[in-house]
């Protein structure tokens, strides 16, 4: 009764996410053997915290973390958190590069604290996602003192920026890139990245929450070529794996520092000897939920091909919708279509205002219904917004939504020319 009754009232605010014509923000919708493995999971109701809790629910884990390396071509030494988001792997990641950089000053960071250590520098991109702040910002690293580098018209840092950068700082440096980015899906050049960070002895984190799953096909890996020289990295299960939320992973090539800087550190919590992993020693969190489950039911199901397909099929429709938008004299593509996100415009007749124009024409869409995309702002410029992230989306699906976008064009663009 209060089931029928809740789904009754919340239907009407429920959002089609989940489905193949939303290409809102970087969502993705859910795989359903992965939703399956999420109700198992919930009807377990396995407490992931500690391997005696649930011996399965830390094999999982396990046997995940090594599955996603692989996929990723990242060091099978390095260790593996699972969290509930890209927000919290990134905080996890950086909390780690704090634990290490500062020990390497012979401070303590997780006894002593902050108050009097010796400075550290954090160096992020103009185009840096905003978690990465929100994570400085929760480590006392301070979000303010960051020293941003200049990224190029892809929004990817600029190595040689980077390296003009590194040669003024004169403490530790922890330099954040990125793979992916939100508007343009373009990747950092992460192997020059790394040596300029390399050579100063500084810890590299790189931030793939989606992007990172160019690294899982042959046609796109380039895009990301050096992350296994990432001191940690972080990637979300719940975008473009399209499993249920809250789902993000974290690596970590240092695992005794992932380890010194999440670790409880409680003595009875040393209760399983030998290879036996607690999982609430790689995460901030104790109680947990079996994240493991839904992840090792996706990356089975798909396989290695799967997942390459999974990531290759919305790369093309990204590519087939930008083609499709791009025939008609009202769409300005803003983007180099290099993944899964499609940026645009509409250029407004002289004298009217194509931000105006553009964000009518969101609102067109959004009303209108086929699909759902958002809008953004992009070198100052409003723009709209496309994402192909879900696994279920087709050709079909695309070419009705860039019929309903161009129609909405029309309309919106018509009002203009009336009024
Ligand atoms: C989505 C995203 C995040 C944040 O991930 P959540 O899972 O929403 O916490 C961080 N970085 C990038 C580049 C993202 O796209």
């Amino acid at each position: 009764h209060v089931i029928e009754q809740l789904w009754k009232t919340a239907d009407p605010a429920i959002v089609a996410t989940a489905g193949p014509r939303y290409f809102g923000f970087v969502v993705g919708g859910s795989l359903p053997v992965a939703v399956a493995a999420d109700w198992l999971s919930t009807i377990w109701d396995q407490n992931a915290g500690l391997y005696v809790l649930s011996p399965a629910a830390a094999a999982a884990e396990v046997i995940a973390g090594n599955w996603l390396k692989e996929c990723f071509g990242l060091p099978m030494e390095m260790s593996a958190g699972f969290i509930t988001g890209g927000t919290m792997a990134n905080f996890t990641a950086l909390a780690a590069a704090r634990h290490a950089l500062l020990e390497k000053l012979g401070w303590d960071v997780e006894e002593q604290g902050l108050v009097g250590a010796p400075p550290i520098t954090v160096v992020t991109s103009e185009e840096s996602h905003v978690s990465i702040f929100a994570s400085l910002q929760m480590l006392g690293l301070g979000r303010g003192r960051v020293v941003r580098v200049a990224t190029d018209d892809q929004g990817r840092m600029r190595p040689d920026a980077l390296k003009g950068t590194l040669e003024e700082i004169h403490t530790p440096v922890l330099v954040c890139a990125q793979a992916g980015n939100v508007n343009t899906g373009a990747c950092d050049p992460i192997e020059a990245i790394a040596s300029c960070v390399h050579a100063c002895g500084g810890w590299l984190h790189v931030d793939g929450a989606f992007g990172l799953w160019a690294a899982a096909s042959p046609r796109y890996r380039s895009l990301v070529h050096g992350v296994a020289l990432a001191d940690s990295v972080s990637v979300d299960c719940h975008k473009w794996l399209n499993v249920p939320y809250d789902s993000g992973v974290v690596f970590v090539r240092d695992a005794a520092a992932h380890h010194a800087a999440m670790t409880l550190n409680a003595p009875y919590y040393v209760m399983a000897p030998g290879i036996e992993r607690d999982n609430t020693n790689w995460v901030p969190e104790a109680s947990r939920r079996a994240r493991g489950f839904p992840i090792y039911a996706a990356l089975r199901s798909l396989g290695r091909n799967g997942i390459t397909s999974l990531v290759d099929r919305c790369c093309q429709l990204a590519r087939l919708m930008a083609a499709h938008l791009s025939a008609d004299p009202r769409v300005q593509i803003l983007n180099s279509v290099v993944l899964n996100q499609v940026l645009l415009r509409f250029p407004a007749p002289s004298g009217a205002d194509t931000d105006a124009l553009t964000a009518a024409v969101i609102r067109h869409v959004q009303g209108e219904g086929t699909c759902w995309l958002g809008g953004t702002t992009w070198q100052g410029m409003h723009a709209m917004r496309i994402s192909v992230s879900n696994w279920s989306t087709t050709e079909k699906d695309i070419e009705m939504s860039a019929a309903a976008i161009l129609a909405c064009a029309k309309a919106a663009g018509d009002n203009i020319g009336s009024s």
